[in-house]
């Protein structure tokens, strides 16, 4: 074995693990609960708590805590320490299967959307045994679900769980059509890219709008931006290099797949790509990769940005959700594949996701709307914020050909081609892949980009997989009953591409000609959260969750208020940062420096002779632009008070929007054009050029 190999996945209590210290009856238990999703039998609950606690305390924890996601985005831990005390006075070190299974935080705290009144605070959190626990910073760490008593959902990973189930429910039946009956479970697999930024920790510091935001609210453009293409995939600098390395290593010693790392488009910016898994546990490391990023940037005096648009003008920063179906048995829906039987597979479940997606696209809209992707999707680098399907035109071609063959009467020769001699012909794309489309067929998967990057990648999952759940399910009711398999095969295709084909489009979508198509085809674009957000709640959409179990109507009620909540709080944090850094900081400094250009002015005037007009010039300027500020900031503070006042949910946000928004832009559009003349030892922060050149 190399070190690597001794390496990965040490600190977790996986597979090897568990085999070697559970008996084999517990082992086989336990193996069946992973696998088949079945609940795990409190008997064998407490020997796995023995074992996972010896060998915890091996690699040198003294603690454990339930791991979970609560709706705030980050993950949330309380630390419970193993010792007991004995009778004669000493301590021993103890881990139940009770403390295993179900956890009680202090939850007062969490966001529930009044699901839970703070009286009755305690909501649980239950053991996810799908996912292996592991020791970080010496504590045992059990990922978790979190629920309220009544038994809502309080977390991101509730609703996954489900909605892994409800595909997995329609999939087996699709599967078994097939003649697949050996399947036991279809799987969701996801691999998610990871996008980040890194600047130096010193200069970071200046900057009170990264610290409290995340983001920067003022800043003009740097002289040299992205144009010359020079950072995306170029040289490692050595101190991004030390922490790739580093970070490379925590993540596999965690088990995380962490397989690519490289430069993205914009100066500092990076991305990390791990190799896809299952969806639950692909959700779980990528929760860890982001905290593993903050923490050893840190180490490295670097400082980790997820914001998705830390810089005006520059790439921001997304997540792509590479989705796939597989059976336990190996086998990719959504693999073209050279075995000429699974090709109708194949074709069913690529006309399932774009009936999903035409049919559900405020969905996937909704999972990736928060305060921070506002600032990107529909920007120049992001996809925009209408969703549409790239397939390729071969794909696409083969598609349309099927529904106009059945249209032609000619569906036996289609039947043929479906079989074998179209689909092993397509590529695998790379060379023409489409990188401006939201959804893209990527090979054998489908790749989601509208994904902000400090996001839980859980809400689009759970989306995708209910969204295609339900059309599965509708199909295997017909494919079911249907005296002619193929034939019925053929018709749902031709019905398809009929009705939802208006959601491929294989252009670019970054072009204001597509926005103007997708208006004629009748596609949303739900520029906002505060557009998007409230259609969660449309009747269809309950009905849509409450059919696969995934959510009920009063947690899609809840969470819509939470976002909304999150959504507002993050624009008020943003505003009163923005208005002490002018009014303590922007106001002051053009000030000082136009103080110092009347004083030359005068010095000049009493010498005589001497020309003054460019410091007249900019003393002109400058203090133009200065009252705007300070009035603009007044204005500010009176938008922020207004829309603290409001009451409900959606009016306060859409008033955070329209009006709180807008004032802080015409705010940015002044301090930037100030900076861009005043000079740097009077600016009170550092430059866009110093934070993007600055983790050398
Ligand atoms: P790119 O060219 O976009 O960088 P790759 O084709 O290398 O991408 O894959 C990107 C991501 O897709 C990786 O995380 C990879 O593990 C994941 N991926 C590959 N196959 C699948 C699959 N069947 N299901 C889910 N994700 C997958
Ligand atoms: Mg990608």
């Amino acid at each position: 074995m190399n070190k690597v190999d001794e390496l990965f996945g040490c600190n977790v209590f996986g597979d090897s693990v568990m085999k070697e210290r559970l008996s084999p009856e517990v082992y086989n238990a336990l193996k069946s609960v992973i696998k088949e999703g079945k609940t795990i039998d409190s008997s064998i609950a407490d020997d796995v708590a023995n074992a996972m606690k010896d060998w915890a305390i091996e690699k040198g924890a003294t603690h454990f805590t339930h791991w979970f996601q609560p709706l705030t985005g980050i993950t949330a831990e309380k630390h419970d320490s193993f010792i007991s005390p004995t009778e004669d006075g000493h301590i021993m070190m103890e881990f139940s299967g009770k403390e295993l299974i179900k956890g009680e935080p202090d939850a007062s705290s969490f966001p529930s959307g009044g699901l839970r009144a703070t009286f009755e605070a305690r909501g649980y959190t239950a053991w996810d045994p799908s996912s292996y626990a592991f020791v970080k910073d010496q504590t045992l760490c059990i990922p978790t679900a979190f629920c309220s008593y009544s038994g809502d959902a309080l977390d991101q990973k509730t609703p996954l769980l489900r909605s892994m189930e409800a595909i997995n429910k329609q999939a087996l039946r699709i599967i078994k059509l097939f003649g697949y009956e050996d399947v036991k479970r279809v799987n969701v697999t996801v691999g998610p890219e990871q996008e980040y930024f890194l600047v130096d920790k010193e200069v970071y510091e200046k900057r009170p709008d990264l610290i409290f935001c995340g983001r920067t609210l003022i800043g003009s453009m740097p002289p040299k931006g992205q144009e010359m293409d020079d950072h995306y995939f170029g040289v490692l600098k050595p101190r991004v290099a030390a922490f790739m390395r580093e970070l490379d290593c925590e993540l596999w010693k965690l088990g995380v797949l962490a397989k690519t790392e490289h430069n993205e488009a914009a100066p500092s910016q990076h991305e990390l790509a791990p190799i896809f898994t299952t969806i639950n546990i692909a959700a779980d490391h990528n929760q860890l990769t982001m905290e593993m990023m903050k923490k050893i940037a840190l180490r490295h005096g670097l400082v980790c940005l997820l914001h998705e648009k830390p810089f005006d003008g520059v790439n921001g920063s997304g997540k792509h959700n590479n989705w796939s179906l597989s059976t336990d048995t190996g086998i990719n829906f959504l693999k073209p594949g050279k075995n000429p039987d699974q090709n109708p597979l194949f074709l069913l479940s690529l006309v399932a996701v774009i009936k999903a997606v035409y049919e559900h696209q405020e969905l996937l809209r909704i999972s990736v709307a928060t305060a921070g992707n506002d600032h990107r999707l529909g920007a120049n680098e992001a996809p925009p914020a209408i969703l549409s399907i790239f397939l390729g035109e071969e794909l696409e071609g083969i598609l349309d050909d099927i529904a106009k063959g059945v249209q032609h009467d000619n569906a036996k020769r289609i039947k043929m081609n479906m079989g074998a001699d179209i689909i092993p012909a397509i590529r695998k794309d790379n060379t023409d892949r489409n990188r401006t489309s939201p959804f893209a067929f990527t090979g054998n998967k489908f790749e989601f980009r509208m994904l902000g990057s400090a996001s839980s990648i859980s809400d689009t999952n759970v989306m995708l997989n209910t969204m295609v759940a339900d059309v599965f399910g509708e199909f295997a009711d017909r494919l079911e009953k249907a005296d002619d398999f193929q034939n019925e095969i053929y018709l749902i295709i031709k019905e398809v591409m009929e009705n939802c084909s208006k959601i491929i489009f294989n252009g670019d979508g970054y072009s204001e000609e597509w926005k103007k198509e997708a208006e004629k085809r009748g596609l949303l674009n739900l520029e906002s959260t505060v557009d998007a957000l409230p259609l969660l709640k449309s009747e269809k959409n309950i009905a849509l969750f409450e059919k696969h179990k995934v959510l009920s109507r009063t947690e899609i009620n809840s969470r819509v208020d939470i976002i909304l909540e999150n959504y507002f709080k993050i624009l008020h944090i943003e505003a009163l940062t923005l208005i002490e850094m002018m009014n303590r900081e922007v106001v002051p400094a053009i000030t000082a420096y136009t103080d110092l250009l009347c004083t030359a002015v005068l010095n000049k005037n009493s010498i005589g002779g001497i020309s003054t007009s460019v410091e007249r010039e900019l003393i002109a300027r400058l203090s133009a632009a200065n009252k705007e500020i300070f009035n603009l900031t007044n204005s500010l503070k009176m938008a922020v008070s207004s829309a603290e006042c409001t009451l409900d949910n959606l009016e306060r946000a859409r008033e955070y929007h329209d009006n709180v928004l807008k004032i802080m832009a015409d705010i940015r559009k002044y301090a930037d054009s100030a900076e861009s003349v005043v000079p740097s030892d009077y600016w009170p922060y550092p430059s866009y050029s110093e934070l993007l050149f600055s983790n050398n």
